[in-house]
């Protein structure tokens, strides 16, 4: 049995994990991407697997870092079904309805721009219409019931707490006489959370596969979080202002109307008008209402008492825009709950134009603000922001309450943990990198029990206990020296089958090299004018016989530049080979304004000094240099192994100057700069290849080589 880790790896977003067992192949969630750019980008492209071989998915819950992809899956020919429970399934029809809604009109909002610009037109990831085709897919589950999936695979689902319908995932796979059963955890709840169970606990797991968004941290003042939502309500009325709340739709509202009913029913707040703006968490809070059955015994019991925190004369849920606006014109006394979250989209942003700079008001953030938000400026207390356009003095009262989180902090998980009797292996997801590692090294003290920190598109082997990553069975003799910084990756088509990040990238900053660190090509630049040249020639735009062979060596950007004239050559490759070919993080930058994902380079003086390029390459500083991630250029490599971005036999002409060796079939290009030394190379026949990328100068050829007979690629 092989399981693969394809998104939640060092990162919080993206969960996805392929299971193969026998002859099944499943997937456990299929969630989007949220964060830094590059991680985005996987959003776009194709998936590292053929949608159409996959047998059934496996939902753990709603929320769009785990169900966000699988219209997407659809779009792509998955046709087979996705088991999730009822509510999970109501919920997603809103949820992912949604979410094609907002690619639709992101998509249509960037190309309105691209079309003034004359450039190609991008296509939403999918569309409203898409994630309705999925629903049909949906297979409702009731939890604790097991059930054959497919021969050899059963599944139970059980309330893991964390929002209404969320489920831990027990699966049991048989091969041979051997059953293996491997837990996962999804996002685990609190214990005590409104509405919801607490989690159930589980005893047993040969692989246990659990979340640690919080798991190095602990919710502060978890139960004083009612005490303070009062203060802040009675001071606001106090002061006659309203009190905003952006809140994500799904679940954090519902817990607010929650909360305020408890603090009304006990008297410590006064009944105040309060409107639920987002059409989403209306919906949302709808089908909460449809299952009333599996909230927990408080709620139950509010509900049967004729208390519901979603249904009273003073709880409003506003429809059209008209009613929205209208709220504008009050300037006192209403609670708001509007989405989004983080305040830098959806209804949420006009009502805080129309109260902001009322010293009256109040603004709550009552959930995690990401960098760069305007939840996140108001937390970090700007005094004036800019909304729609506008700038908007800030003189509202800005309070935080944590502790509305819906994951467990790392007294809960280990809770949950320490109720195992039975724990073969763990592995450590869906944490930012400090998090699964930091919460893996607790696990290991706590429970004396094998943690791994799966790596993004890592695959490890089970035979009974005994795991293995395939990563590490094949590559574990690579030897990389102490110096090297940089990236090494090693795919066969979509699937990558090794990969490796050292050192610093930046170390000013101490930031460490990552899969998706942007490096400088160094001189290989000149194989992408190559590209943009014969992709030009084949279109007819310019004479193939002006440029001369592809054996004799020009500067080819000089080519390009007299070739093309009045445009930069970084220009031409941009707008010929970058965009067509999909290479979304590949782009041109000047050393001195590089963005954060990219590395800074590293070279040795003649006196014998490490300096940052940006100083040293005075000669080259004048020009951009092309930056690209490993990520990228497999992708580039794929493209051009597939024939279609320029014909075969132009790519094979290009590419034959770049022949390393004669006996083996392989083609390299080597690009070097001061502070970069980077290869790629690759095969066409399977779409084999090898990215290496370095931000220094030491050890790359020697980690290359290495790489080279250890994947026995081109032979
Ligand atoms: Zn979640
Ligand atoms: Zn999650």
């Amino acid at each position: 049995m092989r399981i693969q880790f394809l998104g939640a790896a060092e990162t919080t977003s993206g969960a996805c994990y392929l299971i193969q067992s026998g002859e099944s192949r499943v997937l456990l969630d299929c969630g989007m991407f949220h964060g830094p750019e590059e991680l985005k980008q996987r959003n776009y492209g194709d998936f590292p697997f053929n949608p159409a071989e996959i047998d059934a998915v496996i939902l753990t819950h709603a929320h769009i870092d785990h169900s966000g992809l699988l219209p997407k899956l659809v779009k792509h020919g998955f046709t087979g079904p996705i088991y999730a429970t009822s509510v999970t399934s109501d919920l997603c029809s809103i949820m992912l309805a949604d979410s094609g809604y907002i690619q639709e009109s992101e998509v249509e909002r960037k190309n309105r721009k691209r079309s003034r610009r004359g450039q190609e037109l991008l296509t939403p990831i999918y569309t409203v219409d898409d994630a309705y085709e999925a629903m049909k897919q949906f297979k409702r589950m009731v939890y604790d019931e097991e059930v054959e999936i497919l021969p050899s695979l059963r599944v139970r689902f059980r309330d893991a707490g964390h929002i209404l319908g969320a489920a831990i995932v027990e699966l049991w796979a048989d091969e041979g006489d051997k059953t293996t059963k491997i837990v996962f955890s999804g996002d685990l709840g609190n214990l005590d959370q409104p509405i919801v169970q607490d989690p159930t606990f589980i005893t047993e797991a040969d692989i246990l596969v659990i979340e640690s968004t919080y798991g190095t941290r602990t919710h502060e003042n978890r139960e004083g979080r009612l005490e303070r939502l009062a203060d802040v309500v009675n001071a606001t009325v106090e002061r006659g202002g309203n009190l905003l709340i952006p809140a994500f739709a799904l679940g954090r509202t519902q817990d607010l109307l929650y909360s305020l009913r408890v603090l009304q029913d006990e008297g410590k707040i006064p009944v105040q008008n309060i409107y639920i703006d987002s059409p989403l968490a209306t919906k949302a809070t709808e089908v909460f209402q449809k299952h009333a059955r599996v909230f927990d015994y408080e709620t139950r019991s509010m509900i049967a008492e004729g208390r519901s925190p979603f249904e009273a004369p003073h709880v409003h849920y506003t429809e059209t825009v008209q009613e929205s606006m209208r709220l504008n014109s009050v300037s006192g006394g209403l609670v708001i709950i509007s989405a989004s979250g983080m305040a830098d989209a959806g209804r949420i942003k006009h009502h805080l134009k129309h109260n902001l700079w009322r010293p009256q008001a109040t603004v709550l953030l009552v959930g995690y603000q990401a960098e760069g938000t305007l939840g996140r400026r108001l937390q970090d207390g700007a005094r004036e922001v800019r909304i729609h356009g506008d700038s908007v003095k800030v003189a509202a009262k800005i309070e935080t309450i944590t502790g509305f989180s819906a994951h467990a902090d790392q007294g809960a998980l280990l809770n949950w943990l320490r109720r195992f009797r039975h724990i073969g292996k763990v592995f450590v997801t869906h944490g930012e990198k400090a998090s699964c590692h930091g919460f893996a090294e607790v696990i290991r003290d706590e429970l004396k029990v094998p943690v791994v920190v799966p790596k993004l598109d890592e695959s490890f082997d089970f035979e009974g206990a005994k795991v293995t990553s395939t990563w590490d069975s094949h590559y574990q003799s690579l030897t990389v020296p102490e110096q090297f910084a940089g990236v090494v990756q090693v795919a066969k088509g979509a699937e990558i089958k090794f990969r490796g990040a050292y050192g610093l990238a930046q170390r000013r900053y101490k930031i460490d090299n990552r899969f998706y660190t942007l490096f400088n090509l160094g001189s290989a630049r000149h194989f992408f004018a190559q590209l943009a040249l014969a992709r030009l020639a084949e279109q007819g735009k310019i004479e193939a016989e002006s440029m001369g062979p592809w054996s004799s060596e020009p500067v080819w950007e000089d080519v390009l530049r007299k070739l093309v004239p009045g445009r930069s050559p970084w220009e031409v490759v941009a707008s010929e080979v970058l965009q067509p070919a999909g290479l979304g993080q590949s782009a041109f930058y000047y050393l001195d304004q590089l963005p954060a994902a990219a590395a800074a380079g590293y070279t040795t003086t003649q006196g014998g000094q490490l300096v940052e390029n940006v100083y040293a390459v005075l000669r080259e500083g004048f020009e951009p240099q092309l930056f690209s991630t490993a990520h990228d250029l497999r992708k580039l490599w794929n493209t051009l192994a597939e024939g279609e971005f320029l014909e075969p036999e132009t790519v094979k002409s290009i590419l034959n100057p770049y022949r390393a060796e004669q006996d083996l079939d392989l083609y390299t290009v080597e690009g070097q700069t001061p502070g970069a030394h980077v290869f790629l190379a690759g095969a066409l026949q399977e779409a084999c290849s090898i990215i290496v990328l370095s931000n220094g100068e030491a050890g790359v050829r020697a980690v290359f080589q290495q790489l080279i007979t250890l994947s026995g690629a081109g032979r």
